[in-house]
């Protein structure tokens, strides 16, 4: 693999890859990390303060990526760091229940009024799995609506036509994850509430529920068209079937509320984790009591974990959500809003066709000059112009997330002197893309 161009000015994260490739495949713990949609070697980081990354080689950058979303105070934030190191000095794991989960619950709860009941997990990706089990489980039914495009973690059921690393790879589909699997997924067109309609009119009394990015992150930033996300609990409520929101990425992000904040649409069940973790390994699902209570031991649906509800992740999450106040959402939203504006206008000066899209504070930028609904038209952008993009703006210390498929986060640490700084980068950055060509 040639990484030259790219890799000269980082000799101590190009010696920590080589280490990391030799033990670990690819590299990476996680595939987006490895940088392989832009090229050159991954920035290995050895720490962060506020807004700002520092990496192997001393080299800081304004962190655009903020840990895939959970740094929403930015690093190092001295209450969190605080309460963790409070949690720890008192002992790691203890295998029996502890007050700090009741409280982080009762936070959530407090937080989302559809939200009766949760059940503490340790990933994004256990929540789901554990939510599809429970409406299986609710329904006494097999198939699973999901939309091309939202990603779910790495559930074999729920790979299908995924976003995020999925995505990023143009991953047909996973070897490892059976037809059986895959053959109770639906795989439906984001933003399409006719095939939605036609998919439950084809398996009547079959679908046990439709789960959905509750504003999608995971190929770009795509929010819901107005009304969708109602349509799609209508449907569900008509058929019987459980509809389902995964807020892992948006839930106390997009408002203190998360997207249920935003737009009302009361789903039967909820996934979160990112931010309310802290970051720290905690996720969660819940929702309406009466179908939480199928759950074991209450109920027959089995599920566990040996770290769940561990005492430091939910005394890190504690400590991040009590923080996130209305103010704390006012200020994210506007920095959001800054470097929205930063971006596009650079672009606009160098004529490069580009749209720039936000949920709430989640944005990305997608180098077409179309509106981007679906799946289908997040694929059609010239990702080749944001391999360039990515790359200048990181050489002149600005870490963007490294795909286009991948939402930008921000945090209530970015303040004047970090978005300066982008302000400064932006302008090479946008030569960079206009100069482009398709490999
Ligand atoms: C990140 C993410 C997941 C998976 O969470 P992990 O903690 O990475 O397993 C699931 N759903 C959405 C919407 C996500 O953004």
């Amino acid at each position: 693999m040639s990484e030259l161009p790219y890799s000269y000015d980082a000799p101590v994260s190009q010696a920590l890859f080589d280490r990391a490739s030799a033990v670990t495949p690819g590299g990476v713990n996680s595939p987006v990390r490895a940088f392989r949609a832009v090229g050159g070697t991954p920035r290995f980081m050895v720490s962060g303060t506020g807004p700002y990354l520092t990496d192997a080689d001393g080299r800081e950058y304004v962190d655009l990526v903020c840990s895939w979303g959970p740094m929403i105070l930015g690093h190092s934030h001295p209450e969190v760091i605080a309460a963790v190191q409070e949690a720890v000095a008192k002992g790691t794991s203890f295998g029996t229940p502890g007050e700090g989960e009741v409280a982080l619950a009762e936070e959530m709860v407090a937080r989302i009024e559809p939200l009766e009941q949760v059940r503490l997990v340790s990933s994004g990706t256990e929540a789901t799995m554990s939510a599809i089990r429970l409406a299986r489980g609710f329904t006494r039914r097999t198939k699973v609506i999901k939309f091309a495009g939202c990603y779910h973690g790495h559930v074999d059921s729920l790979l299908a036509a995924a976003g995020s690393g999925v995505a990023t790879f143009a991953l047909p589909d996973t070897p490892g994850a059976t037809g059986a699997q895959a053959g109770d997924t639906i795989v439906l067109p984001y933003n399409d509430l006719e095939a939605v309609h036609e998919a439950f009119h084809r398996h009547p009394g079959e679908i046990a529920c439709v789960i959905t990015e509750a504003s999608p992150g995971n190929m770009g930033v795509v929010p819901p068209l107005p009304g969708f996300n109602q349509g799609l609990k209508d449907a569900c409520a008509q058929n019987g079937a459980l509809y389902i929101s995964d807020e892992v990425m948006t839930g106390f992000r997009t408002s203190r509320s998360g997207w249920y904040g935003i737009d009302g649409v009361r789903p039967d069940l909820m996934t979160f984790g990112k931010v309310m973790g802290g970051g720290f390994p905690a996720a969660a699902f819940g929702g309406r009591a009466d179908v939480m209570a199928h759950l074991a031991p209450a109920g027959p649906v089995y599920q566990a974990g040996t770290l769940s509800g561990n005492p430091v992740a939910t005394a890190a999450g504690l400590a991040q959500l009590r923080l996130l106040d209305d103010a704390a959402y006012v200020r994210i939203d506007a920095v959001s809003e800054q470097i929205r504006s930063l971006v596009s206008e650079a672009l606009g000066k160098e004529g490069v066709a580009h749209t720039v899209q936000n949920a709430s504070n989640m944005f990305s930028v997608f180098f077409t000059d179309r509106p981007v609904r679906s799946y289908e038209d997040a694929k059609a952008q010239e990702s080749f112009r944001y391999t360039a993009f990515f790359h200048s703006l990181l050489e002149n210390g600005v870490y963007l997330p490294p795909s286009s498929f991948e939402s930008w986060f921000v945090s209530t640490a970015h303040d004047e002197q970090a978005v300066q700084r982008i302000a400064d980068a932006l302008p090479a950055a946008a030569r960079a893309a206009a100069e482009a060509t398709a490999a």
